[in-house]
């Protein structure tokens, strides 16, 4: 079996392909290790091997495994879907929320994030293609809850997130992250600084890079399947 010491590696160096090939800077590409229902054995085992970032998508299943790592210097990245009566752990607990799609999630994300902690980190996750998902704001009211979730005193709203359905093809897969990439300028332009574009995955990063992607998440081609 290939260890993540090893996948780790092979990822490092194709996100370095990717980069090159897009003529962008590795430096403004961070990797994020979507470590959901793996084991934490996994998840210091790529912390071994360098890695820093890691995305949960349960809660209960996220901060145990924050509190078991016991490592303060890793970043931990909620990337599920989030109720509200759970976002008081995440505000505690967490780094990053990227999937932020509405005013009452980030209103109380703020209200509830520790006095002691640094402002919560926000992407907003956008609905790219209406069809296929649930979560995320339409772009159409977008603009509205990005100016909205700016004002929040207790977050940092970084930028956008997008969990597109499954692409075949580099050409089919650029679409949405093009169309992510153009809300971020738009919203660029309304004054808002934003240094943040959270796409791509294990199947299609490489085209992400080429839209500009700031933060890829990757689970598999990092872990191995996840377990049952
Ligand atoms: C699981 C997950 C990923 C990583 O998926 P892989 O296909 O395993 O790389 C990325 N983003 C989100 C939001 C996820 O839940």
């Amino acid at each position: 079996m290939i260890g993540v010491t090893e996948n780790f590696r092979k990822i490092q160096d194709l996100l370095a392909a990717a980069a090159r090939s897009a003529n962008r800077s590795r430096d403004h590409i961070r990797l994020l290790a979507a470590s959901k229902r793996q084991p934490v054995s996994a998840i210091l085992e790529a912390a071994s091997a360098g890695q820093r970032d890691f995305g949960e998508n349960v809660v209960q299943e996220g901060v145990r495994k924050i509190n078991d790592a016991a490592r303060d210097d890793l970043v931990w990245h909620f990337i599920g879907h989030l109720q509200a009566n759970k976002t008081a752990a995440v505000a505690e607990h967490f780094d990053w929320v990227h999937t932020v799609d509405r005013l009452r999630i980030a209103d109380r994300l703020s209200r509830q994030r520790p006095y002691y902690a640094e402002p919560l980190n926000i992407c907003i996750q956008v609905d790219v293609d209406a069809e296929a998902s649930k979560s995320g704001v339409a772009p159409g009211e977008l603009q509205e809850l990005a100016l909205a979730v700016a004002q929040l005193p207790r977050l940092k709203l970084r930028g956008l997130m997008c969990l597109p359905a499954r692409r075949a093809g580099f050409d089919e897969q650029r679409k949405p992250f093009a169309a992510l990439r153009r809300m971020l300028q738009a919203l660029q332009q309304q004054g808002l600084e934003l240094d943040t574009l959270s796409m791509g995955m294990s199947d299609d990063f490489a085209a992400a890079i080429h839209e500009g992607s700031t933060i890829v998440r990757i689970g598999t081609a990092l872990f191995g399947p996840r377990p049952g």
